[in-house]
């Protein structure tokens, strides 16, 4: 966490110009679930007014479609929230609404603010009062505080302050503005229905509504969707700084989502058939931890030859485990969660797929269990390299210290979750699979940062 704010990985959503607005943004929320599952939070655009609707859980919980079918509003905007740990209050829920000397305004972040505490410091000295300990809540604070003379200045100019990584949607009662910080870390793009606008975290947002792909927004850009008439763009947008999160390719996005036309299945099953050329292994089948490592699965089962197996089932009603927020729920979380198929399983030797590494519990607790089913070998196989630095840009607010990849090596990584073998992929051959893509940040596993954490 940085001092003065958490950011986080998180799920935005707006629908513009559209009378069904309330409902596609709900539809939408649904679609990016696994962005986030802590809160849910929908703001609708009422005449002058906008009304805020939050929930700490899931989308599922925000409201009844009956009570979606009475909301009416032409803009809306919905945002679902992975908190860092012990921050999952409801104050902390976004959209966060406000109402300026421009009128209201309501915001949903995904990225994390590098700048916020030096900012917020600032603002506070000034006399600002803040409700939430987002860092995001430094935004209408800013637009507020400028000297701009319409909004839109007073919106750039707020932007132009913050560091770090932001892909947001914003709302006001006349349009939409849809943004991404200069690295552009976050997905974010637009979509158009019959009627209006969509702005989605994702691709896969867009075909829950319906909505064509029109384009990506631009690291940098910043558009403007207005209830009526044109879109266009007020800030320009360009690629030469871009960084864009290489883990949204590895873990965070929906396979079926594209990101610069990248199918995010498609990347992960090369990285799986990556991995099986670089570390091959004898066995007689190979299974992926459901469902993030699927696609790499199925990739070093094709590449390999070993046939691919469901070696273990689902338990479809409850989220992602690692976003339960303290270690606790999360243990028990994995429990319930995952059962192995003894019969499959007794007697073979496995490989055993998953994309990362982060705190080592998952593996581990995954390796016990293909042990406890019988299995005569267990080979990890990981479709990433190895995750050694903390985040700054909106992934779990893991500290350095609890990456096990952080004061490990591999050998002694295998030896904490039981394996057999254990084989990572490295940066070079991440590069190579996404070689197409103009700009990265390998972060997480260089430590090299495009824009410094401020403490
Ligand atoms: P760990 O148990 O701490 O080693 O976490 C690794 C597991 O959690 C893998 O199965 C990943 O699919 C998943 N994972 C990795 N990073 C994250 C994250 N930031 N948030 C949620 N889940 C994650």
């Amino acid at each position: 966490m940085i001092d003065g704010g958490f950011g986080e990985k998180c799920g935005v959503f707006a629908a513009v110009g559209q009378s069904s607005a309330v409902s596609l943004c709900h539809f939408g929320l649904y679609a990016l679930q696994h962005r986030g599952q802590e809160s849910a939070g929908l703001a609708v655009v009422q005449g002058d007014s906008i009304k805020t609707h939050k929930v700490t859980g899931l989308v599922s919980e925000l409201f009844s479609h009956d009570r979606v079918r009475k909301l009416r509003g032409e803009i809306a905007l919905g945002h679902v929230r992975h908190a860092s740990r012990g921050d999952d209050a409801l104050e902390n829920a976004q959209p966060l609404t406000v109402k300026t000397r421009f009128g209201f305004i309501s915001v949903a972040h995904n990225g994390n603010l590098t700048n916020a505490g030096v900012l917020r410091r600032g603002l506070e000295a000034q006399g600002s009062i803040f409700q939430t300990t987002l860092d995001t809540e430094v935004i209408p604070h800013l637009v507020a505080a400028s000297s701009e003379k319409d909004v839109h200045g007073a919106f750039l100019d707020a932007l132009g302050q913050v560091q770090g990584a932001y892909s947001l949607a914003a709302v006001t009662p006349q349009g939409c503005w849809a943004a991404r910080d200069p690295h552009g870390f976050r997905p974010l793009c637009l979509g158009k229905t019959e009627d209006g606008w969509i702005v989605s975290s994702e691709t896969c947002g867009l075909d829950s509504v319906g909505a064509s792909f029109v384009r990506e927004i631009l690291p940098n850009e910043v558009v403007w969707i207005p209830k009526e008439g044109d879109v266009r763009t007020i800030r320009e947008g360009g690629t030469e700084k871009e960084a864009f999160c290489v883990f949204e390719f590895v873990y965070f996005a929906r396979p079926d989502t594209d990101i610069r036309g990248l199918n995010v299945h498609s990347v992960r099953k090369a990285l799986g058939k990556k991995l099986a050329r670089k570390a091959p292994c004898v066995a007689d089948l190979v299974t992926g931890v459901p469902d993030s490592s699927l696609s790499a699965a199925s990739g070093f089962a094709e590449e390999s030859g070993i046939p691919y197996e469901m070696g273990l089932v689902k338990n479809r009603y409850i989220g992602r485990t690692f976003i339960l927020p303290d270690d606790e729920s999360r243990r028990f979380g994995v429990k319930v969660k995952l059962n192995p198929l003894r019969s499959l399983i007794e007697g073979k030797r496995v490989v055993l797929v998953d994309d990362s590494i982060v705190r080592g519990t998952t593996s581990r607790y995954m390796v016990g269990l293909m042990r406890s089913a019988g299995a005569r070998e267990v080979h990890v196989r990981i479709s990433s390299p190895p995750y050694r630095f903390p985040c700054y840009y909106g992934i779990d607010a893991t500290r350095g210290k609890e990456l096990v990849a952080s004061t490990m090596n591999t050998q002694e990584i295998r030896e904490i979750i039981g394996a057999d073998s254990l084989s990572f992929l490295d940066i070079e051959d991440v590069k190579q699979v996404l070689g197409s893509f103009p700009g990265l940040c390998f972060s997480c596993f260089d430590g090299k940062y495009p824009v410094g954490p401020e403490e």
